[in-house]
């Protein structure tokens, strides 16, 4: 089962405290949001699932943390200060403000059963190119606008590891095809935010930028479109909610030979199908445009350096070949929300006690579970019951996340377990005293099992494995 819509998603992360609007005592800020303590877990927990899987499974990709705020050139010749921008509409009757790619998303505020521009009272502007980059000013500076002071937060953690591409490529003495990993904070100032974690201004990307020979980026393209379905899979995404898309010529970044969209079913309510999925993440085939573009050496056909003010040229040496080029680029990048959102989408079901009444159950894979199994007592007036469920806790705690929970009966705490997840409850009753032994329930079949005390801790971890 997935959650009918985003909204019943919203309501659980609020209800249950994986994420909040933020600044919501000062009545919030437009689509920004905080991640209570079982979001953050779970975000970590997604995070380390990609990091394990390329960077210490493959053993053959780096892993690196560049800073946020670079020098105002990295941008400069990325190509962002130029083209990273979306086309920007005001509609003159309602005074919104759209983005013109995306109009056929969003409702009109004045008349919302249409889009902006659909109704006859609609009075649209020309578009115009809006950049989506943050800009603030570094250092003392005696004025906001001082130009030689301006920089940038980064919109996308990818510049941060070309610009770093020789001084890993001379430390980890790596030859192609290798790759360079990357998660952090992305900043975009979004014309339209909303649906959401789905976009938002301030967001974790997770990129991987791979460099390999021209000839063998089709293939390794295509092998990472595989390979990021399969960890989809693994992290709990149902394969029937994800969708390929191929873009279009007219769609594609002027630099991308190939770019595959991974699309989710973010939006299952709606009624046409297509509309039902957006992006998840994207594949680009990016040539060799990223470490040309930060080279000292290109130069254009007058023999003028394409870049001024590069110190490195970020070209590979062959030994075998004795040639030298600029490797080509697959970059496999995915939001760290956008992926935590599809995770708690899929994970979520509905189950019918015999009471007759709806409970939520969260079928995280173990692995991403903010809570891998919850100690509680039967009775917590009885010392002895406590005592012994504060003492298995603490045994479990080093080999996997564990807490221990007294706040209500027992039905109160299978079911508050259930909503967030937690794989595994483990209750201490009258009986555990004398046959020193508990009962393990399952989260998802409610079956429940006697475990002796001695192997509670090999048959936990076997089970989560
Ligand atoms: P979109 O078309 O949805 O704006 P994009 O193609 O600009 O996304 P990329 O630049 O390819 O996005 O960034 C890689 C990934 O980062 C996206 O697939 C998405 O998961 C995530 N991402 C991008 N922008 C946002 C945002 N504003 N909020 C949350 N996640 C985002």
């Amino acid at each position: 089962m997935t959650a009918p819509n985003i909204e019943t998603i919203v309501s659980l992360a609020k209800r249950r405290g994986f994420v909040f609007p933020a600044s919501e005592i000062y009545g919030g800020l437009g689509s920004s949001w905080d991640y209570g303590s079982l979001g953050v877990e779970l975000a970590n927990n997604i995070k380390q699932s990609w990091w394990r899987w390329l960077v210490h499974e493959r053993d053959d990709i780096e892993g690196l943390d560049s800073s946020i705020i670079q020098n105002r050139l990295v941008w400069k010749y990325s190509g962002h200060e130029t083209t990273f921008s979306d086309p920007l509409v005001d509609c003159r009757a309602c005074k919104g403000r759209f983005r013109l790619d995306k109009l056929q998303d969003v409702n009109c505020p004045k008349h919302p059963s249409v889009h902006p521009g659909d109704d006859k009272e609609c009075d649209l502007t020309e578009a115009r190119e809006f950049n989506l980059m943050f800009r603030t000013t570094v250092g003392a500076v005696s004025s906001e606008d001082d130009e030689s002071a301006l920089a940038y937060l980064r919109p996308e953690t990818a510049q941060g590891i070309f610009i770093n591409f020789a001084n890993v490529l001379n430390t980890s003495r790596r030859k192609l095809p290798f790759g360079i990993a990357q998660i952090g904070k992305a900043f975009r100032n979004e014309v339209t935010p909303g649906n959401f974690i789905f976009r938002t201004r301030e967001f974790e990307q997770m990129e991987m930028e791979y460099f390999c020979r021209p000839e063998d980026a089709p293939r390794i393209q295509q092998e990472f479109i595989d390979g990021f379905l399969d960890w989809f899979d693994s992290v709990g995404i149902l394969r029937e909610n994800l969708k390929l898309y191929e873009q279009t010529p007219e769609e594609l970044a002027h630099y991308a030979e190939r770019t595959v969209d991974i699309l989710y079913r973010f939006f299952p309510e709606r009624e046409d199908e297509e509309k039902q999925f957006d992006e998840l993440m994207g594949i680009a085939n990016r040539k060799d445009f990223d470490l040309k573009a930060h080279s000292k050496k290109p130069e254009d056909a007058e023999g003028k350096r394409l870049n001024q003010d590069s110190t490195e040229d970020l070209s590979y040496f062959d030994e075998q070949t004795k040639q030298r080029f600029y490797p080509y680029v697959i970059e496999p990048a995915v939001g760290v929300n956008r992926t935590l959102l599809a995770v708690l989408m899929d994970a979520y079901s509905e189950k019918t006690n015999e009471k007759g009444e709806t409970r939520v159950i969260l079928k995280l894979k173990p692995e991403l579970a903010p809570i891998k199994v919850a100690v509680l007592p039967l009775a917590k007036n009885k010392p002895e019951i406590v005592a012994m469920a504060k003492n298995l806790k603490k045994q479990l705690l080093p080999v996997m996340r564990t807490v221990y929970d007294d706040t209500g009966g027992i039905g109160k705490l299978y079911a508050r377990q259930d909503e967030i997840g937690t794989p595994f409850c483990v209750t201490v009753d009258h009986e555990s005293l004398e046959d020193n032994a508990v009962t393990v329930r399952d989260r998802d079949t409610w079956e429940q099992e006697r475990i002796k005390v001695s192997e509670l801790k090999e048959y936990l971890r076997k089970r989560l494995d």
